[in-house]
């Protein structure tokens, strides 16, 4: 294009046009290309019916914009002689503008490569054109139009060449401020073209051409752009604010999926850790304020899931979930933080007793009976509580105390509610040291076993030995598994003392020369190992130790756990040849469920019901009732911790068959047995 035709096109601009109508048509061009851009991006993303929806939307716009913006800068050029418009080609200018960018912005939903998105842009730019050049058909006038085809080329190109930079821009932005660059070179886009194409056309006016009276006279055009221009903007921004307030709906929705449980809906582990954020801002803003956190935990849940099914653990959950959530006012929040953990926050406290209070309404509200099946279960909660009154004022490290404090809680099953104590610290650092040292005992050879007899009760004659064990603690001494047993079980550390515990004592019984029993306790995680009965055998081929001289020790607890695969583990081990007895019994909660549903070679009535058992009436009748039981199954029954001859006397005339108890000893080390267990062959050696 020559320095000429630039001089067209500026004289086109300057000299022939109403400057109202020029800035009316900028207007609509800037305003219909934001909102056409808008749409076009929305377009690339949008899925399914809403594609379709925002392709036929985006085309009616964008094809309407180009439009409008022709025939408004139309409307602006004053040629100073009648004229006027063909209506049906001004119509199909209007039908190239709208179908040609639905062709175009088709390439732009569905393409998948970097040049068909350049293409469509281009695309656009002919559709530009091409309805300029129709519109420019309708314009009649009493002459003739001589076209400069330079001029008209560089039209088209100048068309072409921004929409493909405008569409470029809108499928590859690079901020998200982007769609304005595009915008921007879309009404580049058409005002280029427009006024370069409008620079291509001088006019020779002709006295022999009328202009025919059934056209559009300018009034007219100019009504109908105003009607198009006001449908382009009233269909564009509801369409724009219909897809923004759709996309703020999704969104949010998203947010509270992403920060919710989905089970029991309350705030999950993601909006704990946000809650958490904004509490200790609040608490550093406002220094005199106090605040509480809890840890919360439900008793059993685990036992009750095992009982009642997953699904019942699921309906429990979601009842308490949404109590919980209900439960919570101005400056409390509940989280799920784990299966059956909940976390808990409370602002603006001002004592103790009112962090308890709302302990006490969470507790409360926890064993508010539950409807499982038709039956009704009561879930009981522990809780641990810590407040910034005492404990700091980080929330991070509240709630960390309030997981001590929690734990302490569990522990003591009297208590629902236990809040921080320094001592704590002291004593879970304690717990830890020990843990620590416990899973280095058994390399470092810390363990011990005794024995402890078990006798007839007619001859009182030994009949056989429960193996426990001991920690040589190379610092502490010795100490007894009460005190490292429950560790041991909850690290999980119990599979593989057990398993020492089991090869040591089939080993050492192994060597005695007297067939005498030997009982080892095995733990409830041991029998749901998968290995177990692999080891068993493996011990037993090892040991060479005959299985029926084997007892294995078991709790309810076992038992419990998990009922259906437990009980095909015993009934497998007792194949094997090993006998099978159930130890504490009367402790547990549902001990005739446990004995009807297994055939166990013995019962071991727990000592706690044994001691005074002459006097105490209650406790006889619990064991009376007990040796009937055994008496009925025929499961002989042998009574521990019996340390009285009044004891033993009382077990006797009720004709208990064994018993064991420091009545006959305290548990004697390897070496201390040795004269019972080898007895025969010191007789022979004599
Ligand atoms: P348990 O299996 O019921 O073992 C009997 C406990 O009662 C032993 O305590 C024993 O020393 C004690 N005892 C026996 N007769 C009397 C008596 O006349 N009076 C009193 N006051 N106590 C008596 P110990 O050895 O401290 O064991 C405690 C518990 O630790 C055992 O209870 C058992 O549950 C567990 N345990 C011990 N050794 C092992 C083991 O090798 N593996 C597993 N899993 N648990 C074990
Ligand atoms: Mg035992
Ligand atoms: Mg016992």
């Amino acid at each position: 294009m020559g320095g000429k035709a630039l001089y067209r096109i500026i004289e086109c601009l300057t000299q022939e046009h109403d400057y109202f109508l020029v800035a009316a048509a900028a207007l609509v061009c800037v305003v219909g290309s934001c909102l056409s851009v808008l749409i076009a991006r929305r377009l690339i993303f949008a899925t399914e019916r809403r594609k379709y929806i925002q392709l036929g939307l985006g085309s009616l716009i964008s094809g309407a914009t180009i439009w409008s913006t022709h025939f408004i800068a139309m409307l602006a050029y004053e040629p100073g002689f009648e004229h006027g418009y063909e209506p049906v080609l001004t119509g199909v200018s209007l039908a190239v503008g709208v179908l040609g960018v639905l062709a175009t912005n088709t390439f732009l939903a569905f393409g998948k490569h970097r040049w068909v998105f350049v293409i469509a842009g281009a695309g656009f730019g002919l559709t530009v054109s091409a309805m300029h050049y129709v519109g420019m058909a309708a314009f009649l006038l009493p002459g003739q139009i001589n076209w400069n085809v330079t001029s008209v080329a560089a039209s088209i190109i100048l068309g072409t060449t921004l929409g493909a930079a405008a569409y470029h821009r809108i499928v590859y932005p690079v901020t998200r401020y982007c769609w304005m660059g595009g915008a921007f070179l879309m009404v580049l886009a058409i005002c280029s073209m427009h006024f370069t194409g409008m620079s291509a056309i001088t006019l020779e006016l002709s006295p022999f051409i009328i202009v025919p009276e059934q056209v559009l006279p300018d009034g007219l055009l100019g009504l109908l752009v105003s009607a198009v221009t006001v449908i382009i903007l009233v269909v564009g921004f509801a369409s724009i604010s219909l897809e923004v307030n759709l996309e703020r709906e999704a969104i949010e929705q998203l947010e509270h999926t992403a920060h919710h449980d989905r089970l029991t809906g309350l705030p999950n582990r993601l909006e704990l850790s946000r809650q958490t954020k904004v509490f200790d801002k609040t608490l550093a803003d406002f220094g005199g304020m106090n605040a509480a956190t809890f840890t919360i935990d439900l008793d059993l849940f685990k036992e009750i899931n095992d009982l009642h099914g997953n699904a019942a653990g699921d309906e429990i959950l979601r009842k308490i979930g949404q109590r919980l959530g209900a439960l919570c006012g101005e400056g409390e929040f509940i989280a799920r933080s784990g299966g059956d953990e909940f976390v808990a926050l409370k602002l603006n406290i001002v004592t103790i007793e009112e962090a308890k209070a709302f302990a006490e309404r969470i507790s409360n509200q926890i064993s508010i009976p539950v409807d499982i099946a038709g039956l009704s279960t009561i879930v009981r909660a522990s809780i641990g509580g810590a407040t910034t009154l005492d404990d700091g004022r980080k929330t991070s490290d509240l709630l960390q105390k309030s997981d001590l404090a929690l734990y302490r809680a569990k522990l003591d099953p009297e208590t629902d509610v236990c809040f921080y104590h320094p001592d704590m610290d002291e004593q879970s650092r304690e717990r830890l040291l020990m843990i620590a040292d416990l899973r280095q005992a058994a390399s470092r050879g810390e363990f011990e076993l005794v024995y402890q007899l078990q006798n007839d009760l007619v001859s009182l004659e030994p009949v056989g030995f429960e193996v426990l064990i001991r920690w040589n603690h190379p610092e502490k001494g010795r100490i007894s598994p009460s005190e490292f047993i429950p560790l041991a079980e909850e690290t999980g550390l119990i599979r593989e003392i057990g398993l020492w515990v089991l090869r040591t004592a089939c080993l050492q019984a192994a060597t005695w020369t007297k067939p005498f029993s030997v009982a080892v306790n095995v733990a409830p995680q041991q029998l749901v190992q998968p290995a177990f009965l692999e080891h068993l055998s493996d011990i037993l081929m090892e040991s060479r130790l005959p299985p029926e001289r084997l007892e294995l020790e078991v709790t309810e607890a076992s038992i419990i756990e998990d009922q259906a695969s437990t009980i095909e583990v015993m009934h497998k081990i007792k194949k094997m040849g090993v006998r099978i007895a159930m130890d504490d019994f009367g402790t547990g909660y549902s001990s005739l469920a446990t004995l009807q549903a297994f055939p166990f070679d013995k019962i071991k009535i727990d000592q706690s019901f044994i001691q005074d058992v002459d006097t105490d009436h209650q406790r006889a009748a619990i064991v009376r009732s007990t040796l009937l039981l055994g008496d009925a199954l025929k499961i002989p029954v042998l009574a521990e911790g019996v340390e009285q001859l009044k004891e033993l006397n009382f077990l006797r005339s009720e004709n208990c068959t064994y018993v064991q108890g420091y009545y006959f000893g305290k548990p004697l080390s390897l070496e201390d047995i040795q004269p019972i267990v080898r007895a025969v062959d010191a007789k022979k050696v004599s």
